[in-house]
């Protein structure tokens, strides 16, 4: 399914060029940008839910509202032309009781303040969506779908697999496929067989096949692998995931951005060689291995960090698309008594917070401050590469 996101074009600015310059060669450069294409992806790792986040979420009339969770995050997720992440849960109903960790299912109120805070779409492949069996599975989905929240990872099909997802950014076909390393209760078997994408070389090569042999209005010029996968509470990626990182780039993945171990790992921006029209060619992939916990009722550091990642893609008027900037923005849940003195986890804007810090130094008790200072050090550490290919967004 193709979904349609807003379209910019630089078609403004090659106008507004044009009419102020009279030298030529300007002028050739701006047309030459007209049909040229930028756009801006945000992606975050893991929405968990556990049962403190249950708890904190539940209102004096018997609903759940989660949408405080995104008030400082939202205006930095609103920069973004597409965002997703992974949602670590099911939305199996009340009658099956909101339970956190281990067998995890939360109120649907919980995609609903997802959605607010400006995420376009989710995908839903991990170790916790079998957590209340085919039944959570299927209702999840309905949820999504009624809620206009495109998604890929798993499906209510028992006969085939979950199809990647297309969506079409600004005029960029933008490709996600998604998998899990496994499931917590074991494996799938019989008819929920194909329910979850699981890791699996023939699988993710199809879903890549599928995407490359769509009709071209369809086909996506980039294409984005969501693993959840890796060691938890390991800060870097293990020899496995950097092996099988180059088999995805090779493989026709442009960028690769995982979840799953809870803390953010160390990240890389590979060059692959690839032979293409004949030619060996030298590409630029980033493998972000693990975005960490975007929200979550984990405290233990560094479970409360996480990241925003953004990749920006340029696509030119001949139809060729590349990722053109990297950024990440870290972020904490930070857990606190609000003004009514309630329980309240939010994700804050980490280099944001900082400096609302420093104007306002009891804006945040010492201890938080000090941690938010931590963070932004460490982050900057697991996305130093080699060749500053990350900035920092805020
Ligand atoms: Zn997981």
């Amino acid at each position: 399914m193709l979904f349609n996101y807003r379209i910019h074009t630089f078609a403004l600015f090659a106008a507004l060029c044009c009419a102020s310059f009279s030298c030529a060669h300007l002028c050739a450069q701006s047309l030459s940008t007209q049909a040229t294409t930028r756009i801006r992806l945000a992606v975050v790792g893991d929405f968990m839910c556990h049962d403190s986040q249950v708890s904190a979420a539940l209102q004096k009339d018997g609903s759940y509202d989660y949408t405080a969770c995104y008030a400082h995050i939202a205006p930095l997720i609103a920069k973004a032309d597409f965002a997703f992440g992974n949602l670590e849960t099911v939305l199996a109903g009340k009658a099956q009781k909101y339970t956190g960790y281990p067998a995890f299912n939360s109120p649907d109120s919980y995609a609903v303040a997802i959605k607010q805070a400006g995420f376009d779409a989710l995908t839903t492949a991990n170790n916790h969506s079998f957590d209340r069996g085919y039944i959570g599975i299927k209702r999840t989905l309905t949820v999504l779908d009624s809620l206009g929240i495109p998604h890929t990872g798993t499906t209510d099909s028992q006969q085939e697999r979950s199809k990647p997802l297309v969506v079409n950014v600004h005029g960029v076909n933008v490709g996600i496929i998604a998998y899990t390393y496994g499931l917590n209760g074991g494996a799938l078997s019989g008819q929920n067989r194909t329910t979850v994408n699981i890791v699996d070389t023939t699988a993710i090569r199809t879903d890549i096949q599928y995407l490359q042999e769509l009709p071209q209005a369809e086909r996506p010029d980039i294409i984005l692998a969501s693993l959840h996968w890796g060691a938890e509470y390991q800060l870097q990626p293990s020899p496995e995931q950097r092996k099988f990182a180059d088999w995805l780039f090779r493989a026709g993945v442009h960028a690769l951005l995982g979840a799953h171990p809870h803390v953010v790992q160390t990240v890389e921006n590979k060059s692959v060689v690839r032979v293409m029209e004949g030619r060996l060619d030298t590409l630029q992939r980033p493998a972000i291995y693990s975005m960490g916990n975007f929200i979550s009722g984990q405290r233990t550091k560094p479970r409360e960090t996480g990241v925003v990642v953004w990749l920006e893609i340029e696509k030119s008027a001949s139809g060729g698309a590349k990722i053109v900037s990297l950024g990440y923005t870290p972020t904490y849940i930070d857990k606190r008594r609000n003004d009514e003195g309630r329980t309240e986890y939010r994700v804050l804007n980490v280099p944001q917070a900082v400096k609302e810090a420093d104007q306002n130094p009891t804006l945040y008790p010492a201890n938080i401050t000090k941690r938010l200072r931590e963070i932004l050090n460490d982050i900057a550490k697991q996305f130093a590469t080699q060749n500053n290919s990350f900035r920092l967004v805020e």
